[in-house]
């Protein structure tokens, strides 16, 4: 795909959604940390749900820690995994308050430290939480960057850094957010949707849907 493909896909996707924002619902860096880490392998909807009740009676490591694993895997248990998640909840705010005085690190190493915090994690805090320009490649950036032609690759790495290298500059901090926005929505996994896709023209995906005649 050309340079001047790519420009335009973020000037169309910026003009839909000129500030677009993670779904998870979060106050501070540390409860979108814990949001994040909740939500591998779960929806949005679900995470929201069930961190409502969570921080509105502990959002601070300090309050988790006293809060106990057993109790917050109370709170999360409609949550895929939640005995792990709570366990790696229960490890990190304890290496939160030892290392970073109960702080979440601006920096990729110091989370990537923290147990269930992988890669894609440390990225959406870092663009997220601190508005760096990371791209955090989830399944649905994944999807769209390889059906597109914006940044094939055969692996999460490959893709991320052909992200960074071809998304121009001045997109590249909500690239993370337009981009899984729109495999949620329009560049949907089993059939996207195609018709009525802002950026058909420029896609350069083979198997494009076609509209359904009545
Ligand atoms: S045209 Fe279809 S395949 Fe291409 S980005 Fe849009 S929805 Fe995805």
């Amino acid at each position: 795909m050309n340079a001047v493909k790519r420009e335009e896909i973020f000037r169309r996707l910026k003009a839909l959604n000129p500030a677009p924002a993670t779904e998870l619902v979060y106050r501070t860096p540390f409860e979108l940390l814990v949001a994040v880490v909740l939500s591998a392998q779960a929806t949005d909807k679900s995470v929201n749900l069930a961190t409502r009740g969570l921080f509105a009676v502990a959002n601070t490591p300090q309050a988790l820690l006293a809060l106990g694993e057993e109790r917050i895997a109370d709170y999360i248990k409609s949550i895929g995994l939640f005995r792990t998640k709570a366990k790696n909840i229960m490890a990190a705010c304890r290496l939160l308050i030892e290392r970073h005085a109960g702080e979440v690190p601006r920096a990729r190493e110091a989370l990537e430290a923290l147990p269930g915090v992988g890669r894609k994690t440390a990225n959406v805090i870092l663009n997220t939480a601190f508005g760096e320009p990371t791209i955090a490649v989830d399944t649905h950036i994944f999807r769209v960057s390889n059906r597109t032609g914006l940044a094939p690759g055969k692996t999460v790495d490959e893709v991320e850094r052909k992200l960074l290298k071809f998304v121009p500059e001045h997109y590249r901090k909500d690239a993370h957010h337009w981009l899984i926005l729109h495999g949620r929505y329009t560049c949907k996994a089993r059939k996207p949707d195609c018709p009525a896709c802002a950026i058909r023209d420029l896609c350069e995906y083979r198997s494009k849907t076609e509209p359904t005649v009545d």
